[in-house]
């Protein structure tokens, strides 16, 4: 009777334990911090030079800042990317 009761507790608390531990013991550590930029779209602007009117390409840009963690709980990482700028390649 004893090793019956012990065999159907097993499992139960095993996994108990396991989804304790999956959501709430992180131990996220910054990595490293990458930026980069992506070329979206470009657009046309217009300005004045020698009172003629000038037609320039501007081109947009993202630039974006991703930041990489690691918890050496799980061995396992995350990547959060925040936008950090609308960048135009013209001054306009
Ligand atoms: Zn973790
Ligand atoms: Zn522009």
């Amino acid at each position: 009777m004893a090793g019956l009761f012990f065999l159907t507790l097993m499992p139960l608390s095993l996994a108990n334990a396991e989804d304790i531990e999956v959501e709430q013991q992180h131990n996220w550590e910054e990595l490293s911090t990458n930026h980069e930029v992506i070329p979206t779209e470009t657009h046309n602007y217009y300005y004045w030079k020698n009172f003629i009117r000038q037609t320039g390409t501007c081109e947009i840009s993202l630039k974006l800042e991703t930041v990489v963690y690691y918890c050496d709980l799980h061995n396992h990482t995350k990547t959060n990317s925040n936008l950090e700028e609308r960048l135009h390649s013209e001054r306009h």
